[in-house]
């Protein structure tokens, strides 16, 4: 049996760091959306009792390192099935990028084995089941724009952005989160209006969305990669009205109202940076 299933990058509109926990973790309020640039999972099952995993991009590991086997590993434990499954991924999602692409395939493995062995578990296990696997991996269960709370496992969904379109621009370097989150130092940090945000969605203020958007982590990744600040600004200068870092970056969003402003914007990037996308938003609710 085979079956498909999308996995959407995520974008951030806002990264609040909240503070350190105990446990080394650190605390975190993010509201996150999903764009239509997305990884294509195939799930074959399998007579053995086995996980393979395999993808067409010389950047992710073919193997038990790859989030998406972790995923299948974790799912079959936790329902006691003794079935197998191949997983081919085509990635379409930059890695390393702060788009979440190993979260999404993780959250996309997770339903569909759901589904094709007809577990029928409820949401809310999928969630748990994905929180050990990452921090991203609980919103890109849900899907649509929700904000994640304490290390990212606590989501609650939120009304959804005003129509814009989206330019994605990286440059060509990959940054993992895990040398991010060290490096911040709280006394000092940047903290966007996590509440004016939320606002601006329900109100579907376009404008007081674009002020708002912000990312505590590009106090950490813009000094670090000062190119990641250049593509930023210039994407303001460009047109856009509003930009913010991804994750822990590289990539940076802008949003716009207008294609024929995103596509201004996309000229003026390519050539300056690695990959640049016009994308739109999945959330239509
Ligand atoms: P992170 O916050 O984990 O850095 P990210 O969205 O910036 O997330 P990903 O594209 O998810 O970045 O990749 C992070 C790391 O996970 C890379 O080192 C990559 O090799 C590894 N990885 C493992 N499995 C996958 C997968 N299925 N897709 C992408 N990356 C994967």
């Amino acid at each position: 049996m085979v079956l498909f299933e999308r996995a959407p990058a995520k974008i951030n509109l806002s990264l609040d760091v909240l503070g350190k926990r105990e446990d080394g973790f650190h605390e975190v309020e993010m509201i996150m959306t999903t764009v239509d640039l997305a990884d294509r999972i195939e799930l074959y099952t399998l007579e053995k009792d086995r996980v393979e995993v395999s993808t067409d991009s010389q950047y992710v590991p073919n193997d038990e390192r790859n989030i998406a086997y972790k995923a299948a590993l974790a799912f079959k434990n936790k329902y006691q099935l003794y079935q197998g499954v191949r997983i081919d991924i085509q990635k379409n999602i930059p890695v390393s990028a702060g788009l979440g692409g190993g979260s999404s395939d993780a959250a996309a493995v997770l339903r569909g084995l759901n589904r094709i062995w007809s577990v029928d578990a409820p949401l809310d296990e999928l969630v748990e089941l994905g929180a050990a696997l990452g921090s991203d991996v609980p919103f890109c269960i849900h899907g649509n724009t929700a904000i994640g709370t304490g290390h990212g496992e606590k989501i609650r969904v939120l009304s959804s952005p005003p129509p814009c379109y989206v330019v994605l621009a990286k440059p060509d370097i990959g940054i993992s989160t895990r040398h991010i989150f060290p490096k911040v130092t709280l006394d000092t940090l940047y903290h966007p209006q996590t509440d004016e945000v939320i606002h601006s969605l329900e109100d579907k203020d376009f404008g007081k969305l674009c002020y708002h958007m912000g990312n505590s982590l590009e106090s950490v990744t813009f000094p670090l990669y000062p190119e990641v600040e250049r593509i930023k600004d210039k994407m303001l200068q460009t047109g856009v009205d509003g930009a913010v870092m991804s994750g822990s970056g590289p990539t940076v969003v802008g949003l716009t109202r207008h294609f024929s402003k995103a596509k201004r914007v996309y000229n003026g990037l390519r050539g300056f940076c690695d990959e640049v996308y016009i994308v739109q938003l999945l959330d239509r609710r």
